[in-house]
């Protein structure tokens, strides 16, 4: 009898976490969401400790990164969606171009306001489907062999800020409302999981966000990182159209992805200059960034897929642990394939970066 209750117990617990039998799932972000907007919309100023407390979860601490500039950024957003008092300014933002990314971020907190029971109930379906454990299996297609079983399962986050997710070394970090809109929700969130796995298993970087190169190396790491996890989300995309991803951002990448050429030869060339003049790496990594948008993910991916076709998953698979691989084996995918590979001089200089980065 005694050992029945035990068994019990511990299915009530399992149950109360949810989602896989190691996986937490953090709702505070959203739950302390409501209340503030509801003394908002009434032009009411929630007390300090409101504030306090909602951007000290972990969903809104990920968005400030320890920043009181950005914590407050994120109050201020949240005051402009809803208070009536500052309808001049909403306006000014929602009224302009479909390309400023901050009125994709308010008509997406607005509307999520709109469907509040809505929201709860998909909240509520969320929990009860235990959909960690077929995001981890999905992410593993993608992930050296075993990995999901020798790493913990991530933690889930949810919140309100943007059209958007995130994945990272201590777990996922998704948009409620996103996540209800979203073309596939299974894919986008696997695609967040296989990044905070690869965070697990990558080897060791020295990085230093005063290093004049870094901007660099951080465009060589979303390649792969992007374009790896993008194997599993971004077909299913293209041939659905997106929905619930803003359209300027959807139109950007796939430009971006059906002519990736033309950029790339910027970038080699730019790599060339930084291989014979060393000092330019910071300007020149900068723009580099520029010619890689929206996280590298549309050249990223492209650079995946070529690799994907001329070795296969597994070769693919095989540079998770050192981003300078990736770039490295899209290069002898490229040459077998005939199609834009780097020079000898702009893998030189990645060379060069590698052996500073990579321990
Ligand atoms: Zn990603």
């Amino acid at each position: 009898m005694r050992k029945q209750i035990i068994i019990l117990f511990v299915f009530a617990i399992l149950n109360l976490q949810g989602l896989s039998q190691d996986t937490k799932a953090d709702f505070s972000a959203v739950d302390l969401f409501w209340p503030i907007v509801d003394k908002l919309k009434s032009d009411i100023d929630p007390s300090e400790d409101e504030w306090n407390k909602i951007l000290a979860t972990p969903y809104y601490k990920h968005y400030s990164y320890a920043s009181e500039k950005r914590r407050n950024g994120i109050k201020e957003f949240i005051m402009t969606a809803f208070m009536p008092g500052r309808k001049n300014r909403l306006d000014s933002i929602i009224n302009g171009p479909d390309d400023d990314y901050r009125k994709a971020m308010y008509l997406h907190i607005i509307q999520a306001e709109k469907e509040k029971a809505e929201l709860q109930l998909y909240q509520k379906r969320l929990l009860e489907s235990k959909f960690m454990d077929s995001l981890a299996t999905i992410a593993q297609l993608y992930l050296p062999k075993g990995t999901i079983m020798r790493v913990k399962r991530p933690n889930v986050i949810f919140g309100f800020y943007q059209p958007d997710a995130n994945g990272g070394i201590t777990g996922i970090i998704l948009d409620l409302k996103f996540s209800k809109d979203i073309y596939n929700f299974t894919l986008m969130a696997a695609h967040e999981v296989h990044h905070y796995y690869v965070e697990h298993i990558r080897r060791k970087m020295a990085r230093d966000e005063n290093d004049p190169a870094d901007g660099l190396i951080n465009a060589v790491i979303q390649l792969q990182f992007e374009g790896i996890a993008d194997q599993i989300d971004k077909e299913n995309m293209l041939a659905t159209g997106a929905k619930g991803i803003p359209p300027f951002l959807y139109n950007l990448f796939r430009t971006h992805y059906e002519n990736p050429v033309q950029n790339l030869v910027k970038v080699d060339s730019l790599l060339k200059i930084v291989y014979h003049n060393p000092e330019t790496v910071k300007s020149n990594g900068e723009l580099i960034r520029e010619l890689l948008p929206l996280g590298c993910h549309p050249h990223g991916y492209y650079m995946s897929q070529i690799i994907k076709t001329v070795y296969g998953t597994r070769e693919l698979i095989s540079t998770v642990y050192n981003p300078f691989d990736f770039i490295r084996l899209y290069n002898k995918a490229a040459q077998k394939k005939g199609v834009f590979s780097f020079s000898r001089e702009a893998l030189a200089c990645l060379d060069k970066l590698e052996k500073t980065v990579m321990q």
